[in-house]
């Protein structure tokens, strides 16, 4: 490090975010290795620090003896200020050597309020903003993750988007780099050569024309780039790569632990979920992978907590088992294991029983809706039952405190929907005092969150519109006003925050110019952060563009409209979309993967399993 940057880090909040230097980073001999892949999260540190797929593409990269891979993250307001003043450009953790010494520089987009980061963080580096100003092989810049569903917001700032699981295609595309590296190739043919690469989406080769009334009229592919781009999937979870280790930071993150992966996909088709969708077919892993992995994990990370992650733990077809062997080893070593994801429907004895011995605060569970009815029509196959079975059993197991999970605005949703959760929580709440077992002496505590729904791309609601920002505190206010018990507590994220994520995940390239209005003249950047994030500048950029965000966040699209994102292939079907939709409209249900499989597209050709 040099000493300038020393006697800055001084000066700045939480400077190990900065210093680089944690246990299993990776540190290579530069003058030995053929790429130099700068890994961006846009976000601070601790966040990014937490990110699983971060983490497994460094490693895998890394692998690779003669490619590095380098960390690299949003700095803080308070040494970005500095960065700017004192000329320091944005570094790898690892060399800290600029961004303008990569060769690669790759984002992963999880969620639309990162956008500007990444235009603050290339300019922070040194590497212009727009893909057309960057003319070089070197210094590419790519993207991959959830977000780039739908890229078409960042079309005009990312040469190349990578669809679907980077395990499967990163090598492949880093050697085709590689070759044009050596080979002295233009930026211009290596991209033409990688648009052939299945999973790799080069937004410069498409050009899109639009209706009158703004709608797309066509995506036209030029130079051979194919008119449908098909997203990767690794088939077999425990043939893909696995890390054995995770860089360790000095400093507090989001998730301080070890993260093991059990499955991928979902069998249940909420309506709503865009993961739920994005991420089919259903895979999972073999117990044997799972518990290797924990094992090496937490042995060469000193971590004294396992969490399994995936978006239904508990769908995990023999979850008892994997529970047994694990807490068979987890206890011997005196680690925790922590299961982030249950349904309220499979909440068993066992399952709690198991669960128990790690994790004595509260439960969370995610109604969605607070009636039957609106449960059905986002196909959340969870009955009012089954809510308070789960809760039951939670109290019996000496819980006393539950939370739970609602979205606001959610399609049909009418007023006595959202009063229909106050009902619920209260209803939990009687029957903790009706139970004559319940814990003794102690309160209840229910505790209500309520988020707003955005619609997303390939879910069966990308076609929806989003409730207006005077529609959703409308329901807010009515959701407190039903609440009777002061045992009920509610709160709920900011609305500003989802009606901006409304505009941008359903947006097309024309939102690009407004993205970098609002981090160019507005200041915009670190947007998920309330402390930091800016709804008026951000309304400003749009209007100064002359754009309608109703357009974007609260119109119905007819279901022969072109969506920016329909030349993506992510194996579902569009017609099973609309089918989905049309089915929520007359709150008809869908059974999960496992009961019947519902034709969505996602079965892969060879016939991966995926109910
Ligand atoms: S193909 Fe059938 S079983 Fe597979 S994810 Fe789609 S609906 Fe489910």
């Amino acid at each position: 490090m040099n000493p300038e940057l020393e006697k800055i880090l001084m000066q700045v909040q939480k400077p190990s975010r900065y210093t680089g230097g944690e246990l299993n980073s990776v540190v290579k001999d530069k003058s030995k290795v053929d790429v130099r892949f700068a890994f961006c999260f846009p976000d601070e540190y601790s966040v990014g620090m937490s990110h699983l797929g971060m983490k497994i593409l460094y490693s895998l990269i890394n692998s690779r003896d003669n490619y590095w891979c380098e960390r690299v993250f949003a700095p803080w307001t308070d040494f970005e200020a500095l960065m700017r003043e004192k000329g320091i450009l944005l570094y790898g953790l690892e060399s800290f050597d600029p961004l303008t010494e990569f060769d690669i520089i790759g984002f992963t987009m999880q969620y639309e309020l990162s956008y500007t980061n990444v235009l603050n963080m290339l300019d922070l580096g040194g590497i212009p903003v727009l893909a057309k100003d960057r003319t070089q092989l070197k210094g590419l810049v790519v993207a991959g993750g959830p977000c780039v569903c739908n890229p078409e917001p960042l079309a005009d700032f990312i040469d190349v988007f990578i669809l679907g699981e980077g395990e499967e295609v990163t090598l492949e595309w880093m050697d085709l780099y590689a070759q044009a590296k050596r080979e002295g190739w233009t930026k211009d043919a290596f991209l033409r050569a990688a648009c052939k690469i299945e999973g790799v989406y080069v937004p410069s080769l498409y050009d899109i024309s639009y209706h009158d009334d703004g709608t797309i009229a066509a995506v036209t592919p030029r130079e051979g780039a194919p008119a449908k781009v098909r997203k990767r999937v690794v088939a077999d979870l425990d043939g893909m790569y696995l890390p054995e280790n995770f860089v360790v930071p000095y400093t507090e993150t989001v998730h301080d632990r070890a993260v093991v992966e059990v499955l991928r996909g979902c069998i249940r088709g909420c309506r709503f979920c865009q993961a739920g969708f994005i991420c089919r077919p259903f895979r999972q892993r073999s117990i044997g992978s799972i518990r290797q992995q924990s094992q090496s994990l937490c042995e060469s990370t000193g971590y004294e907590e396992i969490s399994l992650s995936s978006l239904s733990t508990s769908d995990y077809t023999e979850i008892e088992q994997l529970l047994s062997d694990l807490t068979d080893y987890t206890e011997g070593e005196k680690i925790n294991l922590s299961l982030p994801s249950l349904r309220i429907d499979n909440f068993s004895q066992e399952v709690l029983d198991k669960i128990k011995k790690v994790r004595k605060s509260g439960l969370t569970f995610a109604p969605e809706a607070g009636t039957q009815r609106l449960r059905d029509v986002i196909n959340k196959n969870v009955t009012e039952d089954e809510v308070m079975t789960s809760c039951r059993i939670a109290f019996e197991g000496g819980y006393t405190a539950v939370k739970l999970y609602f979205m606001l605005g959610l399609p049909t949703e009418t007023m006595e929907d959202v009063e229909g959760i106050a009902q619920l929580a209260q209803r939990i709440v009687d029957m903790y005092y009706g139970m004559e077992n319940r814990p003794k002496g102690k309160a209840v505590s229910v505790s209500i969150s309520a988020s707003s729904f955005v619609p997303k791309p390939f879910t069966p609601f990308q076609f929806e519109p989003q409730d207006t920002m005077e529609q959703i505190v409308e329901k807010q206010k009515r959701l407190v006003a039903s609440i009777r018990s002061r045992k009920i507590s509610c709160s709920w994220h900011d609305v500003h925050v989802s009606v901006l994520e409304g505009i941008l995940a359903r947006g097309d390239r024309r939102l690009g110019a407004a993205i970098y209005k609002a981090w160019k003249d507005k200041g915009c950047r670190l947007d998920s952060w309330d402390e930091v994030f800016r709804f008026d500048a951000w309304m400003e950029a749009f209007a100064e563009c002359g754009i309608d965000t109703a357009f974007y966040a609260n119109r119905r699209r007819s279901y022969d409209e072109i969506l920016p994102w329909d030349h993506l292939d992510y194996y579902i079907r569009k017609d099973f979309l609309i089918r989905e939709d049309e089915k929520a409209h007359e709150a008809a249900t869908t059974p999960n993967c496992r009961q019947q499989c519902s034709g969505c597209g996602a079965r892969l050709e060879g016939g991966v399993y995926c109910g």
